[in-house]
């Protein structure tokens, strides 16, 4: 038997778990985020394989180094199969300049990536022990239809995803109140932070512990692993030669998207550079040229939404990859090796202005349509290279992520390009199908009422 990687917490103050317990937990009991205890590496040779793989058999590759052997090889291979039957387009922009593609998953969001695979490997446990999970979110929108979509007609698993009435798109709603089996949808007349007030209390709550309530949000290590793979994936396919580095552009909120990335780096993918691009948040910009932490309360609202972060909850991981210690509140105790992360990472900070602009200027100049988060992960590319002339030079391969489908911000784009994007084959034909849900008052005792009755 070879020893499982075990993962800690980077609170420092918990046991160290397994890769279920770290999966099936979320959180550490002290409030911290788990990490791996052992980052594994991959051979040159191995990564050069990578370039005749398709995008599952990589999948299998990188998950098969974190679980050791946990999950039996036959059923791995079948649990990215299912996750990743979709297009992974790497669209050519100029030179050696590419932009990535993640909206054609369900959903059209690179939220598909992480939350299929985390639903299939939780379903894998849960069977495995006769088990049953109920998972309960609350959305402001993206968010719950990814998860909702990802765990759809999963076996063992009831999802139930609270949403404000009215803080959601049509679109949005639709994506979720559309599908049913074990989707079970519920609007609140009420904001976003009385979802997630009521979401929180039901945890907490030992009347309820009977459903096994789990939360699946972010932080979760079983969203962090599968993210690790479109670097590899698109590294893979676009090199040329064998020395070749790569410069990777990510628009950025949570971090959940970049600790992929840093992980994918770690494990030894060529990486010269990762561009971390937020929106107005800027609280990680300012930390990686000062050193000081200093989160924005609350949060400013800018175009590229699923962005407006003022504390990026993945922060902490970053921060023990280099060596320090960050708690869930943003308090670091011990510093991070500043000089290395300086060294890595560039952070730039784009305004909404900036963001209209690049998505104009990148249509007019290449026809590359982005929507407000792949414009300010594009506009951070321009910057750090514009910045940076000693890599601006045509053979440089620079890969820019976007997150979502261009589809899901009609407004926007037609206010700024004056059409109407196409809608992907995935959000094809939902405006017409049935939808269904239930509505309650923002009452924490009506909601355990609900839940009681309902399970
Ligand atoms: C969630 C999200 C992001 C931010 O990703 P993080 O992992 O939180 O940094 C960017 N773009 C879109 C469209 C998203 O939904």
């Amino acid at each position: 038997m070879i020893k499982p990687i075990l993962f800690y917490s980077t609170n420092l103050r918990a046991t160290p778990v397994t890769f279920r317990e770290a999966l099936l937990k979320g959180i550490a009991p002290d409030k911290g985020l788990y990490m791996p205890q052992e980052i594994p590496r991959f051979s040159k040779e191995e990564i050069r394989k990578f370039s005749e793989m398709e995008y599952h058999e990589i999948a299998f590759e990188i998950s098969k180094k974190f679980l050791r052997g946990q999950i039996p090889d036959e059923t791995l291979l079948q649990i990215v199969k299912d996750s990743y039957n979709y297009e992974v387009p790497l669209e050519h922009v100029y030179d050696n300049k590419f932009v990535m593609r993640l909206d054609q998953g369900p959903t059209a969001s690179f939220k598909d990536f992480a939350a299929r695979m985390m639903g299939r490997l939780m379903q894998f446990y849960l069977k495995k022990e006769k088990r049953n999970l109920i998972i309960l979110v609350a959305t402001s929108g993206d968010t719950g239809s990814a998860i909702a979509n990802a765990f759809y007609g999963l076996d063992n698993i009831k999802i139930i995803v609270l949403f404000p009435q009215n803080e959601v798109t049509n679109r949005q709603r639709k994506q979720m109140t559309t599908l049913g089996k074990n989707v079970q949808i519920v609007s609140l007349d009420a904001k976003f932070d009385d979802c997630q007030a009521l979401v929180k209390q039901a945890f907490a709550d030992p009347d309820l512990d009977y459903l096994h309530l789990s939360s699946a949000n972010s932080i979760n290590i079983g969203r962090l692993i599968p993210q690790i793979v479109y670097y590899f994936y698109s590294f893979a396919k676009l090199r040329k030669k064998d020395e070749e580095e790569v410069i990777f552009s990510v628009p950025s909120g949570n971090f959940g998207d970049m600790m992929g990335g840093m992980f994918a780096f770690k494990m030894g993918l060529p990486v010269k550079k990762f561009v971390i691009a937020t929106n107005e948040n800027d609280e990680f910009p300012k930390f990686v040229k000062t050193g000081i932490y200093k989160k924005i309360e609350p949060s400013l609202n800018c175009l590229s939404s699923a962005m407006n972060v003022g504390h990026p909850s993945n922060l902490s991981r970053l921060v023990a990859l280099y060596g320090g210690v960050m708690d869930e509140t943003g308090y670091i105790s011990k510093a991070p090796d500043m000089k290395l992360l300086q060294k890595e990472i560039y952070s730039v900070s784009i305004n909404d202005e900036e963001t209209k602009q690049m998505i104009s200027d990148a249509y007019k100049a290449h026809k590359l349509l982005l929507e407000p988060h792949g414009s300010v992960g594009w506009a951070g590319l321009q910057r750090f290279l514009k910045d940076n002339p000693e890599y601006d030079n045509s053979k440089q391969l620079c890969i820019s992520l976007e997150t979502a489908h261009p589809a899901k911000f009609p407004e926007q784009i037609r206010e700024i390009l004056n059409f109407d994007p196409t809608l992907p084959p995935s959000l094809e034909g939902i405006e017409e199908k049935e939808e269904s849900y239930d509505k309650i008052e923002n009452e924490y005792k009506d909601f355990k009422t609900y839940l009681k009755s309902k399970y």
